[in-house]
């Protein structure tokens, strides 16, 4: 090829997804898959989201509003902020990629934890900055060894809580300690993509936060615990100054119409989350006997996943879950190679990966 693209690219790969369901389908002639891989809503979404999307079919010739003001309203009223303090984007992906933009350039430099959300570090690559790696300490960020990393040329520190891929949170106690650590003139992101999952009682109120810490963006999601993911919806909630300083580096329409009619919906459905997030720590109960009874390491998950050491290739673990028809996470590409994530199914679900998890154990003993 004679085009040259810009060189932080070379090298990069594609954010790689988890195996579609279709390709396994195909792949190993099976008729039933069960994908446990990306984190997704296993009871899907809000049935009156669904009707609000029905309902918005006759627009859809008509560009969205860009400042898409009614789901800013819902949004705002419902976690208690000013609508100045909202920035939407096309999932919290595209609103990481936006603070990258905004913030990150060759002469910078963003510190990070390993391992956590890979978005952060690709990113950051793509804006050329330096990138800082802080190695986690049992599955948890290392909060001192990240204030540590931090100099004069820092622009972003992200903070994934609860973390992705472990599962794992810090508490209120730790986080206030450290945004008060961090120097005025560095962005903290606190990546929220699984609160609406975390019931810990010291899992931290950071919105409470904002208005002592303007330094700071919270980032949340209708991907997971809404069910929303095809949709693209997620949010940044900080600063009225920081949040307007960020907003041209945001595509004109970057929402959908249709989006912003089911997140209204879904966000008056309460009821529907309150039984996900239910069900969610009863299967993460399945999840905990099961490791127990195998004598498995695993991180206790404020999320809607679960991080188990099989203490062999997680490689192999996925590969004989593929053939058994589960698709999860190889912990291989995640930065624990021995072993695999799995997402939070329903019970059924649960039980069955259960069973061929069990079996494995057994052909191998
Ligand atoms: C899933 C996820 C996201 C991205 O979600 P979107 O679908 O882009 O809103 C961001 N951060 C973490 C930690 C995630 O797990």
């Amino acid at each position: 090829m004679k085009i040259k693209v810009n060189e932080q690219l070379i090298g990069l790969t594609p954010y790689q997804p988890g195996k579609p369901i279709e390709d396994v389908k195909r792949e190993l002639g099976l008729d039933k898959i069960t994908k446990l891989a990306s984190n997704e809503n296993p009871f899907g979404s809000s049935e009156k989201a669904k009707e609000a999307i029905r309902n918005s079919l006759d627009e859809l010739a008509l560009y969205p509003d860009g400042y898409a003001r009614n789901m800013r309203e819902k949004v705002a009223q419902f976690i208690g902020v000013d609508e100045n303090q909202l920035i939407f984007g096309n999932g919290s992906d595209e609103l990481i990629a936006i603070l990258c933009t905004a913030l990150l350039s060759p002469a910078k430099n963003t510190v990070m934890a390993n391992p956590s959300f890979s978005q952060y570090s690709h990113n950051a690559t793509l804006q050329g900055a330096e990138i800082r790696m802080v190695e986690n300490i049992n599955g948890e960020h290392d909060l001192d060894g990240m204030l540590k990393a931090i100099d004069e040329n820092t622009a972003i520190v992200w903070v994934c809580n609860p973390n992705n891929p472990t599962g794992t949170y810090i508490s209120e106690e730790k986080i206030v300690n450290f945004i008060k650590n961090v120097p005025e003139h560095i962005l903290i992101v606190m990546d929220e993509a699984y609160n609406e999952y975390s019931v810990a009682e010291d899992y931290p109120n950071t919105l409470s936060y904002l208005k002592d810490y303007p330094n700071m963006i919270i980032l949340r999601t209708f991907s997971k615990a809404y069910g929303l993911a095809a949709l693209r919806v997620g949010y940044g909630v900080g600063d009225p100054e920081l949040i307007t300083a960020l907003d041209p580096a945001r595509g004109p329409f970057n929402t959908s119409r249709i989006a912003h009619a089911a997140i209204v919906a879904a966000v008056d459905d309460q009821e529907f989350i309150q039984t996900c997030v239910k069900a969610n720590r009863e299967g993460l109960e399945q999840f905990y006997q099961f490791c127990k009874e195998n004598r498995l390491d695993y991180f206790p998950s404020q999320a809607n996943f679960i991080l188990i050491d099989f203490n062999r290739s997680g490689q192999e673990v996925f590969d004989y879950l593929l053939r058994k028809g589960f698709i999860v996470r190889s912990g291989t590409a995640l930065g624990y190679p021995t072993s695999v994530r799995i997402t939070v199914g329903s019970k059924e679900q649960n039980e069955e990966i259960i069973q061929a998890l069990t079996e494995m154990l057994g052909e191998s003993r």
